[in-house]
């Protein structure tokens, strides 16, 4: 599904940023299986997905060792625990979720992942989205739900980490100073990206300006960067694909000059296919939304991540439509 620039620019980046962020998970676990006696100091940390692992471990440094639950590539939403993250849950000294109806909406994995796990919540398991200014769901009958891709918005990022920071803090408090510095860094990073982009995408005529992805994940992000977004259907947890859903969003391309559309790495591509057809616009390449590149690509930390969606977005919706 990969095309052959996204392994170019992921040179450059590797290159480039991979320094600062890249690669983290492999070395703190070779760091930390140094001695078993080291290891009695080291943390384990479960997070239900990769990108909030990666969050970690950029402030845990190697004072943790961090198992994410749903695999890379992998949707978080709907997940079937395996016996191996029943353990890992149960030895765990913290485990973070995304929560904002991600793991906890469609089946709610994770609440009876904790359950078996005999885990309790701001004891055991932590919400990484807490303060997060929650947006909410728009189809009808849905509109109490919180729509949960509040880290596609690097502000929102940004919380979660401090979030962490002060989780890690509190159950290790013998580590704060390196907790509180690994933040501060990662932090200035992100922030550095996110005002980077904040007028990023002014020079995309208004009609153009319209990111459509297959599930409606960009709501804070087109809310944060200056988009309009567009979507077949608005969450995973929903059906997907239907005729409406397909004709509605065929429609609203139609209406507008967009250029190019977009499918994300971790949804089936077929629909967006279609949806490409019946337009006769053309997918622009993958881009990432509820799940980290897998290591080694391009986007396998959540800045990469972002830094790749923000550019490839970017170059997609300015290009003359024909
Ligand atoms: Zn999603």
């Amino acid at each position: 599904m990969k095309k052959t620039k996204v392994f170019l620019a992921g040179l450059t980046v590797l290159l480039g940023i991979g320094v600062l962020t890249g690669c983290k998970g492999n070395q703190y676990k070779e760091d930390t299986a140094i001695s078993s006696e080291q290891q009695g100091d080291v943390l384990q940390v479960v997070a239900t997905n990769s990108i909030l692992a990666d969050m970690i471990e950029n402030v845990g440094g190697d004072h943790v060792v961090v198992h994410s639950i749903v695999e890379r590539g992998t949707d978080p939403h709907e997940y079937e625990p395996l016996p191996e993250d029943i353990s890992k849950s149960t030895d765990a000294d913290i485990i973070f979720y995304n929560g904002l109806n991600l793991e906890t909406g469609g089946n709610g994995w994770f609440n009876k992942l904790m359950q078996t796990s005999k885990k309790k919540e701001n004891e055991d398991y932590f919400v990484a989205s807490k303060n997060v200014e929650p947006l909410y769901l728009s189809t009808e009958g849905q509109e109490s739900k919180q729509d949960p891709h509040a880290w596609l918005s690097l502000a929102n990022g940004i919380t979660y980490v401090e979030n962490i920071k002060d989780v890690l803090v509190e159950k290790d408090p013998k580590h704060k100073e390196d907790y509180e510095k690994n933040a501060t860094y990662y932090t200035e990073t992100l922030k550095k990206l996110h005002e980077d982009n904040l007028n990023r995408f002014n020079d995309i005529p208004d009609d153009q300006a319209f990111l459509v992805t297959s599930e409606g994940a960009f709501k804070y992000f087109s809310k944060a960067y200056g988009l309009k977004a567009g979507y077949i259907w608005e969450i995973n947890t929903h059906e997907e694909g239907t005729p409406e859903q397909m004709s509605q969003i065929i429609d609203q391309i139609n209406d507008s000059k967009v250029p190019n559309l977009f499918v994300e790495q971790s949804v089936d591509p077929r629909s967006m296919e279609t949806v490409s057809r019946e337009t006769k616009r053309p997918i622009y390449d993958t881009i990432f939304t509820d799940s980290l590149a897998k290591e080694g690509e391009t986007g396998d930390t959540y800045y990469t991540m972002m830094e790749w969606n923000l550019n490839t977005i970017h170059d997609g919706l300015i290009e003359e439509s024909k």
